[in-house]
């Protein structure tokens, strides 16, 4: 786990500026929601942290280390997408264990992490199951699974919820609060959905046209938004 800093972090495909100078400090363990009406730039923060998108101005730090041109698998970092890409022919062990596997950790430990994962997700009756034999919350609960099973520093969750009917949604939002009550995993939850961020997050940064409006406390931001967009968006009475 470890703090996160992103300072004047700024990103323009060829003349088209999408995300103006967002300073952000995310302490450890800290669960922080990035929040926005869609094409804010909240994926485009996002890659950039992971490396998935160059930075075109500004800093990105991870724990003490200047990271802007560090390669992803250098991050130490797990995501989590609104598409979660399972292995269709491997059971749901295989897939949570998958990294672990791929990381030469020993069958005996290996095994030991996804019974631990398992329990933690609730999918200890599913292990032997094929993805197609889940539902669609707990294939998203697997992805997670495998995204935790690496121990990565920082989980970034790219609108995971997205694609999840009403009702699931609300179960794999609930697993994810409790899972960051007990593990204290530092993450980065983007979201278009001011209920998400509301019940999840330590902090709200409200994002509009690419520029913060807006970062504090799910109440702060409730009771004395800074101006009429942040007011409208989280849907504080005015
Ligand atoms: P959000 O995730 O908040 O919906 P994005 O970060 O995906 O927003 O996109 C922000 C803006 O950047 C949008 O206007 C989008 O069209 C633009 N954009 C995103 N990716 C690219 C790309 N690869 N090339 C050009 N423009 C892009
Ligand atoms: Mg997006």
């Amino acid at each position: 786990m470890v703090d996160v800093s992103l300072r004047g972090l700024s990103k323009s495909f060829g003349s088209h500026p999408v995300v103006h100078g967002v300073d952000l400090d995310i302490q450890d363990g800290e669960f922080v929601v990035l929040v926005g009406p869609s094409g804010c730039g909240k994926s485009t923060i996002l890659r950039m942290v992971a490396g998935l998108e160059d930075i075109t101005a500004g800093e990105l730090i991870l724990g003490g280390i200047m990271a802007n041109d560090l390669s992803p698998k250098d991050r130490n970092l797990a995501m989590v997408f609104q598409d979660y890409a399972l292995y269709p022919n491997m059971t749901v062990a295989s897939n949570i264990g998958f990294g672990l596997k791929m990381n030469k950790v020993p069958a005996e430990a290996r095994e030991r992490r996804i019974r631990e994962i398992a329990q933690l997700l609730q999918l200890s009756d599913y292990l032997e199951r094929k993805p197609r034999a889940l539902s669609g919350g707990q294939r998203q609960r697997v992805a997670m699974g495998r995204a935790l099973a690496r121990s990565a520093q920082l989980f970034l969750f790219d609108e995971p919820l997205s694609n999840l009917d009403a009702q699931l949604r609300t179960e794999v939002r609930t697993q994810i609060k409790i899972l960051h009550q007990k593990l204290g995993m530092t993450s980065i939850f983007v979201t278009h959905d001011q209920t998400e961020a509301m019940t999840l997050a330590d902090k709200i940064v409200c994002l509009h046209g690419g520029k913060i409006a807006q970062t504090g406390t799910p109440e702060e931001l409730y009771n004395e938004p800074k101006n009429l967009f942040v007011a409208s968006f989280i849907g504080s009475p005015q």
